[in-house]
Order: C-alpha cells, then sequence, then structure tokens
C-alpha cells in the first residue's frame, strides 16, 4: 500500500510533468474507482492549468488556475504511469498535458479515488477537516502530542495512526519511529513520557525523510512516476523482521497484532 514517502515522491515525480501545464485532454476510461469519479471532473479540468501540486496526509493534490483542486489517493495499488506506452484495464484517468505528455492513473484494484475540491475550502473538505498535524510540518511537536495523548489508555501505536493525532503516518513508519524513538509499541498513549515524545517526533521525521530520499517504495508492484516500475530496498528496522536481530542489542525482533495488524518491535530496545 503506498504510504506517505510513497505519495510525496509521487507528487514530485507528477510536479515535473504537470507543473505549469496546460491539461490539453482528460479521459476517464470508467465510472468510478473506490467511489464515482466527481460529476464534471472532466469538464472542469479539461483546459486548466496546473498552478501547483502538493501533499496532504497519504491525498496528492493537483491545483488548478479554475480555483478547483483535483485530490487524489491511491488506495492500495493505484499509481501513476509517465508516458504509458500502451494503456491497459486499469489505466482509469488519462490526463494529456500541452506540451505532449501522457499519464494515467492506474489502479487495478480501485481503492483509490478521485475528488475535485475549491482550492479555498481544502481544508475544511471533510476528509482533511479533522485531519492532525502533518508529520514533516512544524505542527508536529513533542507539545502536540503530549495534548493530544494524555489521559489516553490505548495503545501508543495504535494513537499514532489514527489520522487526527498525526496525518498520514502508516503502519510501517509507526512501526520504525517506536523502534528509533526506543517506546513500546503497547505502552498506553497517555503514559509516554514527555522525553520519549521528544524523541518520538524526530523519529517520525527520520524515517518518513529517509523513505523519501530513497525513492520511497516499499512495495515491488509500485511503479516510480517517471514509469518505471522500481521499488526502493529500504533497509528497515523492525518492519517484517520477526526473527531477524535487532540492530542494536541483537535480540530477535518480536511480532505482535495490534488493532488487526502486526506490529514489529524489540522487547529489549523498546520500554
Ligand atoms: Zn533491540
Amino acid at each position: 500500500m503506498p504510504e506517505l514517502p510513497e505519495v510525496e515522491t509521487t507528487v514530485r515525480g507528477l510536479a515535473r510533468f504537470l507543473d505549469g501545464e496546460i491539461l490539453a485532454r482528460v479521459t476517464l476510461n470508467r465510472a468510478d474507482l473506490r467511489r464515482p469519479f466527481p460529476p464534471g471532473l472532466v469538464q472542469a479540468l479539461t483546459g486548466a492549468r496546473v498552478t501547483g501540486l502538493g501533499r496532504r496526509a497519504k491525498y496528492g493534490l493537483i491545483q488548478t488556475d479554475r480555483d478547483r483542486t483535483m485530490v487524489f489517493h491511491l488506495g492500495m495499488s493505484g499509481r501513476w504511469r509517465i508516458e504509458p506506452e500502451a494503456l491497459g484495464k486499469h489505466d482509469h484517468l488519462v490526463i494529456e498535458t500541452g506540451s505532449g505528455h501522457r499519464l494515467s492513473l492506474c489502479d487495478p484494484r480501485r481503492f483509490g479515488s478521485v475528488d475535485l475540491v475549491d482550492t479555498a475550502g481544502l481544508e475544511a473538505w471533510p476528509p482533511f477537516a479533522a485531519m492532525g498535524p502533518e508529520p514533516l510540518s512544524p505542527g508536529l511537536t513533542a507539545g502536540h502530542l503530549a495534548t493530544a495523548l494524555a489521559g489516553r489508555s490505548a495503545a501508543i501505536k495504535l494513537m499514532l495512526l489514527d489520522q487526527r493525532i498525526v496525518a498520514g503516518l502508516g503502519n510501517i513508519y509507526v512501526c520504525e519511529a517506536l523502534y528509533r524513538a526506543r517506546i513500546h509499541p503497547e505502552k498506553p498513549a497517555g503514559q509516554v513520557s514527555r522525553a520519549a515524545l521528544t524523541r518520538l517526533v524526530p523519529a517520525i521525521r527520520a524515517v518518513l525523510d529517509e523513505a523519501i530520499a530513497a525513492g520511497g517504495s516499499t512495495l515491488r508492484d509500485y511503479a516510480q512516476p517517471d514509469g518505471q516500475l522500481g521499488y526502493f530496498a529500504k533497509a528497515f528496522d523492525v518492519y517484517d523482521r520477526q526473527g531477524e536481530d535487532c540492530r542494536s542489542c541483537g535480540r530477535p525482533i518480536g511480532r505482535i497484532v495490534q488493532g488487526g495488524r502486526s506490529t514489529w518491535f524489540c522487547q529489549r530496545c523498546q520500554r
């Protein structure tokens, strides 16, 4: 599943082909992904100029000069293909730009989404309205976490997956950040010390920044936006390493299930 670093690298890759470009032709090859495409999408985008690209949590943003922003989510299996040699049955939305680039949004499982939102109203758009701060923004601080987690008895791991606490963090990077900050994933969130939260914030940023720097992907079938099927064998410390040696203490990495999802951690290093 594309996580925040994949979305960030996708947006950066798309920007090279879309920023400042006219969307000369927009084609939908079916009516829906997870939800129907918004009515009037093709009309709203065709002929518009792209004025900027961005990201909020795991959503990509393509802003236009018509004060509307196309908001996309890659779901489980979505990816953008750049200059695809041939379009396949999973290329559901195709954009051709004024300078002749062709890009397609390919999503075999169709858990992704595309929305059209008034740019001025983006922050108030329901999926964004209740979101916590971006993990790579100055808004994420130990003080914010201390306030948001105060009195909460749920496990810190689960609270960090809650988009209202921090936006856009997924399973992989929560596991990695907790390891790096030496926090036990089952610790009740309200009992994590201020010192530990102060370690956690830079740990979250570091694991995301490193993944973005590595190119983002963690999945074999994830395509880079330049059309190359590429993924990046990012060396995780704990994720999916059950039974392998902890790089710090040498003990085997453990795995537990929290909220129906696996957590990998070191029982010795994380308290
Ligand atoms: Zn260890």
